[in-house]
């Protein structure tokens, strides 16, 4: 069993200002979490227990009784009181603290108070199912463990704080050499990003254009695994900017993933790729969705989209989605009036793509039934009940190729920082006829239930499945 953590950075930062202060006090705070349990990962079919941070509770000053630099004694029936909520919603409690004295894990006397404090949470709610303990210390350091259901400790294996930056916290952070491969790279950004990268779990969803060029950056930064997910072949058509594929791929309808996963191991670096050539939303892709630390959308598909930016906000999971738009005239040759890359983070505090109207819901639902009901979905178009896709929309290589490259170096500074504090953005757009780029903040439409409302953000698995009805 894998055991992680997903913090939101507006957690983070709340529990940083809450707990360290300049008294140098032990303090405790709550976090309610959401769950999310993969039963095999596609990788090393290890499964995997995550925490979703949903909510932060801080103990009010007058519950604690007594605390110094390395102590701290509260009144736990405050902790008690947490736990009806934590019964009624299914979901996990963690205990926080601090180490003014950056002591970065959990002592032995912590495991002995706490445990106390989770015996009573077994009893009283007899929950089989794990609970955390978290400490936090003033350099920004986190580390700590799970508790099974024998009361059993279990240290995390990575903890993810997942916002404007993209932070990872792993015991064997910074240590051992990487391939030489990589090393040009850490002249640039240090050995961290490098080491970062390798521990990474990444999605490419579509792998056409945008995904087969996303696809291989990142196994060329040094991503340590890689998840291809397209149901497509390759089509003579597509050559003009699909990367690494040839005409026998398309004259023998090779499959698009298939294609990137050779090219990605004869490079030689390296990473473990899976590849799933199904359509995103088939059921028994979720385990490998969830599983992922971050996923890059590439597809040009609504309904997928309508998934990913669902996937986002419940389990967690960034979503750098991406797209590119040519509006042309029909006169020949056509005229170009628009000429836009895009890339969105899809998080919980940005805002989705139904309310910035990347995805338009009628053109999903189309999507939808000519997938389940072709013959439906024909006899439907015939008497225009339907939006049925256009002609073939324009693309251009040298376009899909920059629009992936923006995605990417989003990711690169997430981690990295090199755009220095102010640097992120929710929202790009690139205009390439007038060469300049725009960040654009978006506006959340009212009762959206992904942005307006918290309800859903880190809340995980619950039926139905990212509660679509
Ligand atoms: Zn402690
Ligand atoms: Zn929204």
């Amino acid at each position: 069993m894998r055991y992680t953590f997903t913090l939101q950075q507006q957690h983070y930062q709340e529990l940083q200002e809450n707990l360290i202060r300049d008294d140098g006090l032990e303090r405790i705070a709550f976090i309610l979490c959401g769950r999310s349990y993969i039963a095999s990962d596609p990788w090393d079919s290890i499964p995997e227990e995550r925490f979703l941070s949903r909510k932060v509770i801080i103990l009010p000053d007058d519950m604690v009784l007594d605390s110094s630099l390395v102590h701290v004694t509260w009144e736990t029936d405050y902790f008690v009181k947490l736990l009806k909520e934590v019964e009624e919603q299914s979901l996990a409690i963690t205990i926080v603290h601090n180490h003014p004295n950056g002591h970065p894990k959990l002592s032995e006397i912590d495991k002995v108070n706490e445990k106390k404090l989770f015996r009573v949470l077994h009893n009283r709610n007899g929950i089989e199912r794990p609970h955390a303990s978290l400490v936090i210390i003033p350099d920004g350091g986190i580390s700590g463990h799970s508790w099974d259901k024998e009361l059993d400790t279990h240290p995390f294996d990575l903890i993810r704080v997942f916002g404007n930056k993209f932070k990872i916290f792993y015991p064997s952070k910074g240590q051992g050499d990487l391939a030489k491969a990589f090393h040009r790279q850490e002249l640039a950004f240090g050995k961290a990003l490098n080491h970062d990268l390798s521990k990474m779990r990444i999605a490419v969803v579509g792998c056409g254009g945008t995904g087969s060029a996303t696809a291989t950056f990142l196994a060329r930064l040094g991503v340590g695994k890689i998840l291809l997910i397209d149901e497509d072949y390759v089509d003579e058509t597509n050559l003009n900017r699909l990367h690494c594929a040839s005409i026998s791929d398309a004259q023998t309808k090779r499959l698009k993933v298939d294609v990137l996963e050779s090219a990605i191991i004869n490079m030689g670096l390296g990473t473990k790729i899976k590849t799933i050539s199904q359509w995103v939303e088939s059921d028994n892709n979720t385990d490998s969705l969830k599983s992922c630390d971050i996923v890059f959308g590439c597809t040009d598909d609504h309904q997928g989209r309508l998934l990913l930016n669902r996937l986002a906000y419940f389990y967690l999971l960034p979503v750098i989605d991406m797209g590119l738009l040519i509006k042309v005239s029909e006169a020949e040759p056509p005229e170009i009036s628009v000429l836009n890359g895009r890339v969105t983070v899809l998080y919980p505090e940005n805002v989705c793509l139904l309310c910035r109207n990347v995805i338009n819901p009628e053109i999903a639902r189309a999507e939808g039934l000519q997938r389940r009901d072709p013959e439906g979905y024909r006899e439907l178009k015939k008497e225009a009940y339907v939006i049925g896709e256009g002609d073939p929309s324009p693309a251009v290589m040298t376009f899909t190729t920059e629009v992936a490259i923006m995605a990417v170096n989003e990711f690169i500074h997430r981690i990295q920082g090199f755009r220095g504090p102010d640097g992120s953005a929710s929202e790009r757009l690139r205009l390439f006829i007038s060469c300049e780029d725009r960040k654009t903040g978006g506006k959340i439409r009212e009762g959206c239930d992904l942005c307006d409302k918290q309800k859903f953000w880190g809340r995980g698995d619950m039926e139905p499945f990212l509660n679509r009805i």
